[in-house]
Order: structure tokens, then sequence, then C-alpha cells
């Protein structure tokens, strides 16, 4: 079946490429609905949001109108209690067929709504939020990463919690953070209010916009302008009910509901990323003629071979991300957040870490790289603003970069491969002994003398304890 742009084909790959088999009929019905929205408004104002680096407000209004802020929250707070493969091909849509700014804005919105969903029963502010997030078109975040360990957001070192009287003092510095000072609420995870120096040791914490200082419109990037991702400081007291979960429950809100959505998501976005560009270049080269030749671009065996290439790397990614969201919903009742209302202690959907880092993995270098081979296709018109590729190309970037990076996350893989899921050490807890003792060895005499003595001094306090 042809897909339709307003009245016209879509320009892009035939819906013949589309692995419809993976959706059910009202997730091609919603996906429709969705096309047609990014037609009319997600894209032009993502060239607007783009142009004039402000925040896309009105593509977050849109995406409530479809009732899609609530996509995954289960049907008892209101939501649409959609499973991860419907959220994955959302993501997807959005990215292609509309903003890659709104994408990005919409999966740090879905990540936080899925830490709320895993703690929602039973906590009152959770449960108000979540059942007005379309209603108000209420957009979240979650800011998580620190200014001192990057891309390792799971490693919170500027932050802390106490309990007072008044509820939870929170104080937290995060170095980015999407739709900073334009979100209506944010997740963030600091350290727990007993914490003792083990960082995997964390809780995570609600806040509404007025409790944290965001940094809107100080987004200057190279792409991704509408995501006005910027700092955030956080340095206020909650109510008690503001901590989704209980002191502690940071590790596994990252491990259960954070981080597979996360990766997800974020195949979601840039597989849809990657396919816009092969979309909107395959516009150009079968409109291009070469008159001498009397041939068009698309006519050429290499450029052929390129789309073909750059295609097959696509189906890949995506056929991996929708395989593994599916093993998700399948191990989740479809998707359900519910079950973690029966048994707190489920994790189900941890055990699929290793492959949910691959997912983010092969979505942003599929963009990545396949941008700029669409770009190599399109010649100077690819260049020029007007095509819409140069757009795409710059967007296109920010994933490989996005934590964990393309770097951490391949060294993880190929460390758990070799060495097993305990050697990744999340929080750099375990001590290399025969790293340590070749070290050790290095010293003469003089400095092992020296070496005992700083160890026995930082041993004392304890030792006086
Ligand atoms: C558009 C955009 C939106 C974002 N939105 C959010 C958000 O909403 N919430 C949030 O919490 N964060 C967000 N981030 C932050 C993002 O997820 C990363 O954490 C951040 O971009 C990492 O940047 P950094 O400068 O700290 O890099 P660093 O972590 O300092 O990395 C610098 C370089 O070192 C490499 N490197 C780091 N560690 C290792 C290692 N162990 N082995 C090998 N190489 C390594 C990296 O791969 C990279 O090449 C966003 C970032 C961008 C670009």
């Amino acid at each position: 079946m042809t897909r339709m742009w307003g009245d016209q084909p879509y320009f892009g790959l035939d819906a013949s490429f589309d692995p419809d088999w993976l959706l059910t009929e009202a997730q091609k019905e919603l996906r429709a609905e969705l096309i047609e929205l990014c037609r009319t408004t997600l894209r032009p104002n993502a060239v607007e949001a783009d142009k004039k680096n402000f925040y896309p407000r009105a593509n977050v209004d849109a995406l409530a109108s479809l009732r899609l802020l609530g996509l995954i929250v289960p049907k008892q707070f209101g939501g649409r209690g959609e499973n991860t493969v419907g959220a994955v091909m959302v993501a997807e849509t959005i990215a292609r067929y509309g903003c890659p700014s709104t994408a990005l804005i919409y999966m740090m919105h879905t990540v936080a709504v899925a830490g709320l969903c895993y703690r929602a029963k039973g906590n009152a502010a959770i449960e108000n939020l979540l059942s007005r997030l379309d209603d108000e078109a209420l957009i979240g975040t979650a800011s998580y990463t620190d200014p001192e360990t990057g891309g390792h957001f799971w490693y919170p070192k500027m932050s802390g919690a106490k309990r007072t009287e008044a509820g939870w003092h929170v104080q937290k510095k995060a170095a980015w953070t999407t739709s900073s000072g334009y979100a209506d609420w944010y997740i963030s995870q600091t350290t727990s209010p007993d914490f003792a120096g083990d960082y995997s040791d964390l809780s995570v914490f609600l806040f509404m916009k007025d409790e944290v200082n965001g940094a809107p419109g100080k987004w200057e990037a190279m792409g991704m302008h509408g995501n006005q991702s910027g700092p955030v400081e956080i340095d206020t007291v909650v109510p008690f009910d503001r901590i989704v979960g209980w002191p502690g429950d940071g590790a596994a809100s990252n491990d259960e509901a954070i981080d597979p959505l996360a990766m997800l998501m974020y195949a979601g976005s840039y597989n849809g990323l990657g396919l816009a560009c092969i979309d909107v270049a395959k516009s150009h080269v079968t409109r291009k003629a070469h008159v001498q030749y009397a041939r068009r671009v698309a006519d050429y065996p290499t450029i052929q071979d390129s789309f073909g290439r750059a295609v097959m790397e696509g189906q890949a990614s995506r056929l991996y991300a929708y395989a593994l969201a599916k093993a998700l919903d399948d191990a989740t009742e479809n998707g359900s957040w519910e079950i973690y209302y029966k048994d707190p202690k489920a994790m189900p959907r941890a055990k699929f870490a290793v492959w949910a880092f691959q997912a983010k993995f092969l979505s942003t270098r599929f963009s990545y790289e396949v941008s700029d081979k669409m770009l190599a296709t399109c010649g100077g018109r690819g260049y020029m603003a007007d095509l819409g590729l140069e757009r795409l190309v710059r967007d296109s970037k920010a994933g490989w970069i996005m934590g964990p990076s393309n770097e951490i996350t391949a060294q993880l893989i190929g460390k758990w491969a070799l060495l097993g899921p305990d050697a990744v050490d999340w929080w750099n807890q375990r001590v290399d002994e025969p790293v340590m003792m070749n070290e050790i060895g290095k010293l003469d005499a003089e400095g092992k003398r020296r070496l005992i003595e700083k160890l026995q001094a930082g041993l004392m306090p304890q030792a006086a304890e």
C-alpha cells in the first residue's frame, strides 16, 4: 500500500519497507494519525525550531492532543497503556516524519514516565501527575548526567539527599538535560539519603518545574536545536511522596525502567532519523537528472548501491529494536508496568540489558553514518538547507555522543562478551588486583614506605570510629 503524504504519495521509502507484521492494527492506525500530525505540524515546526533555535512547545502540545504523553502510562492512571513495540514505533515515526528534536524531547519524557510508572501505585504525587500528562500537556524529562562523570549517567557524584522534618532536601547538579527550563516536571537521580560511599546506593526524585533551576535559551549546538539541552541545578526540599520508590531504589530503577526504555527510545528515534535521511535523499536523487546521459542520479548503479546498503543497515537496526521490544513485551504481560505493583522486586526487563545497549549503539551508528552517505548521494543540493537533509545530518550526530556514548557502549559489550557481566563493574567497585600489584611492584622501598604511610593515614579516622 502506498503511504500518503497529504494528497501525494510519500516522497521517501515505500511503505513496503516497513516491518508492519510487528504492529497491531491499532498501532498502524496510531502511526497513520501521527504521520498526518507530523506533516501538518511537527515537520514545519522542526524547520522553524532549527532555524530560530527555539523549543518546539507546539509539537509537545500536538503530541498531547493525540494522548501520546501518556503513551505507556497504565490505563488505570488514564494513559494509553501502550506496549514497548508501540513506544518504539511512535519514537521512530516522530523522528522520521516529524522532528528529530521533538523525538529526543519525547524520548526523555517517556524514559522519565517509565521511571514513574515503575513505582506509581500508592504514590499520590506520581499517580496524580500521570493522570494529567495529556490533558495538561505536561512534558517531563530525565535529568541524570553529572558534570563530573560525563556520559556515565548512573554515577551522580555531584548530588545528595537528606531526610528533614519537612521532606527530602535534594541537591543535584546535572550537566545536560533535554528541555532544560522548559519541562513541566523532572525526574533526577542522586546518591541516597544514607549514602556512605557506595555509588550504587541511589535514589530517584520527582520535581515540578518551579523546584529546579534550568537553563532555558542557552542551548547553542551543532544540531538538535529544538532539544534545548542544558544544565540543571536542584537545591530544594520536596514532600516525602516525591521520592520515586524508596531510598536506595535507584539502581533497580535504572536496570528495570530507565535503561531498557532509554535504549529502545534511542533506537526508535535514531532509526527514524536515519530513515528520514534516506527519505529526503530518495526524493532528490529520483528527481535530479543529468541530461547529457538522459539519466537521473538514482539511475547510477553506484547510487543504487549506496541506497541498498543504507536501507539494509537501517532495517537490521530496526528489526533488532522491534525484536527486543517484543521480547520485553512478552516478558512483561505486554509491556505492563502493573507487574511491579504486585511484585516490586520483579526484574523481567533488566534481563535484557545486554541487548538493550546494543540497540542504542546500532541505531545511533546507523543514523550517524547514513546521514553522511545520503549527503554524498545528493551532491551540492544536499549541502543546502532547503532540501532538508543538512538539518537531519546535523541532528543525526547527537545519538552517538549521548550517554552511554558509543565508545563506552562498544567497550561495555566487548568486556561483557569476553569477561562476563560482573567485569562491567558499573560503579567502579572491583579492585583490579593484578594491575594494582603490578603498579606497586614498580615502587622502590622508599616509595612503598610512603604508600604504606598514606594508606595508614587514610585508615586512621575509620579506626577511631
Ligand atoms: C542533545 C543532547 C541531549 C541530552 N539530553 C540529556 C538528558 O535529557 N538527560 C541527561 O541526563 N543527559 C543528557 N545528555 C547528556 C548525554 O547523555 C551524555 O551524558 C553527554 O552528552 C556526555 O557528554 P560528555 O561531554 O560528558 O562526554 P564524556 O562522557 O566526557 O565523553 C567524552 C569522550 O570520552 C569518551 N569516553 C568516556 N568514557 C569512556 C570510557 N570509559 N571508555 C572509552 N571512552 C570513553 C566518550 O565516548 C567521548 O568520546 C544529552 C546530550 C546531548 C548531546
